[in-house]
């Protein structure tokens, strides 16, 4: 593909005030098969605007004019999308999080068009791993790494000849999945992996990292330090010229990924710990602080992928304050969604008069993003800029990350199904749903 064609297919533009962006010619609907427009054209404006189509009062979606003028599909993709006159529109990257190209996403860009959007790409990023695992993973999946197949495409005058067997040629697959190392080693790693026959490396990777995957994620985390654990044996075979066994392989695997959980679960209980122990520096100075940590999070629900927010307060003894959940107006970007659900839990706080305490996410990439919020150039930069505003508005208040285990609760009240139909608060009393959950965090 040229890579005009490549930048096309991916450049999308991000809505602000409308105004700049023409409706039936742009792409501008969240839908990364097409991004188009696809109701016939029943206004007789060619150069309608989007802005045309926004509330100027509300600052909302017209939602008449679109019934009246678009088809289902079409209203459905507009009305996810954040309106916000503060801005204008601008063209952004769809496959980046900050909404700028990068070669990193052009591969992406190409992996999707070719694998038709394998949620692996995705779901690679939140392993829950050594980063140098995910990288690994991440380049082998678009074959990049120097085996001797890609060096010899690369015209590197080798002989190609699996270093680890010494008895069949090297590709990815061989090196992962048919080489008698590989064989063996998955053998006594006792994981049951699935099946390689007939796949390619994509296709077994999405058998236990895609969508439809019943692996854990510590399966997932085990395959992936196995997985690298096997290059890392194949390296020392082709330049020391030497190989561990199979079982002292596993075996520095196994201390390796214990150590690494380990290090993850102190880091976490010591996190939590600190904030239950010692009271902020703005609670300290502050006249009425009210400390607390706050727990949320957001999730996806049905084919459609309606989205809902959930979250928990507990008070500094961690005894139980509120809980709530709702819809969100949201495409299905996991990453928009967490920081719309983080909004949310800020309004309410802000809303409710706290300041000061400590909200939780289990986005990694939401509390990175908070530090640099004016650099993304899409809607994920809205919110994240939103939810910056907020936070200044209530002085002492933090967003820290959370592993998954930790934030079960506020996972469990944003899949709640009653959390698509509208917006609920349960105040003094858990729902009865996450009253079990709730009981072991008191
Ligand atoms: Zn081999």
């Amino acid at each position: 593909m040229a890579s005009q064609d490549l930048l096309k297919s991916g450049c999308m533009r991000r809505i602000g005030n409308g105004r700049s962006t023409k409706v039936w010619t742009i792409p501008w609907l969240p839908d990364a098969h097409n991004p188009y427009v696809e109701s016939d054209q029943v206004f007789a404006n060619q150069s309608l605007l989007v802005s045309d189509l926004i509330d100027d009062n509300t600052g909302r979606w017209n939602v008449d004019l679109l019934h009246q003028g678009f088809n289902p599909r079409d209203v459905m993709l507009i009305s996810q999308l954040p309106v916000n006159l503060d801005y204008d529109d601008m063209w952004y990257w769809e496959g980046d999080l900050k909404g700028c190209y990068s070669v990193k996403n052009g591969y992406h860009r190409l992996s999707f068009i070719s694998s038709q959007v394998s949620p692996v790409w995705q779901n690679i990023w939140s392993l829950q791993v050594p980063p140098k695992w995910r990288v690994f993973l991440w380049r082998a999946l678009l074959n990049i790494l120097p085996s001797l197949d890609n060096l010899i495409i690369r015209r590197v005058d080798l002989l190609n000849i699996c270093p680890s067997c010494g008895l069949y040629e090297e590709c990815l697959l061989h090196i992962f999945c048919s080489c008698p190392f590989a064989v063996t080693v998955w053998h006594m790693s006792q994981i049951q992996i699935p099946s390689f026959a007939n796949r390619s490396f994509l296709q077994w990777t999405e058998e236990w990292l895609g969508g439809a995957s019943q692996f854990g994620a510590d399966a997932q985390g085990r395959i992936c330090g196995i997985l690298h654990a096997i290059w890392t044996a194949r390296n020392t075979a082709v330049w020391d010229g030497c190989m561990p066994t199979p079982y002292s392989l596993l075996w520095r695997f196994s201390a390796a990924w214990t150590a690494w959980t380990d290090c993850e679960r102190q880091r976490q209980q010591a996190c939590c710990g600190n904030t239950m122990l010692q009271p902020s520096p703005s609670t300290a100075t502050s006249q009425v602080p009210t400390p607390y940590q706050c727990y949320v999070d957001a999730g996806f629900h049905g084919t459609n992928h309606a989205a809902a927010f959930g979250f928990i307060v507990l008070d500094n003894d961690s005894s139980y304050v509120v809980a709530a959940n709702g819809p969100l107006s949201c495409p299905h970007d996991p990453p928009l969604a967490e920081a719309m659900a983080l909004r949310e839990a800020l309004s309410w706080l802000k809303d409710n008069g706290y300041s000061g305490g400590r909200l939780y996410t289990d986005s990694s990439v939401l509390v990175s993003g908070l530090k640099c919020a004016s650099s993304f150039r899409n809607y994920f930069g809205f919110i994240l800029l939103s939810c910056n505003r907020l936070i200044n508005a209530m002085p002492g208040t933090l967003v820290s990350f959370v592993n998954r285990e930790a934030n079960h609760v506020a996972h469990s009240l944003s899949k709640h199904i009653s959390a698509v139909a509208g917006r609920s608060v349960w105040r003094d009393v858990p729902p009865a749903f996450i009253q079990p959950l709730v009981a072991n965090i008191i």
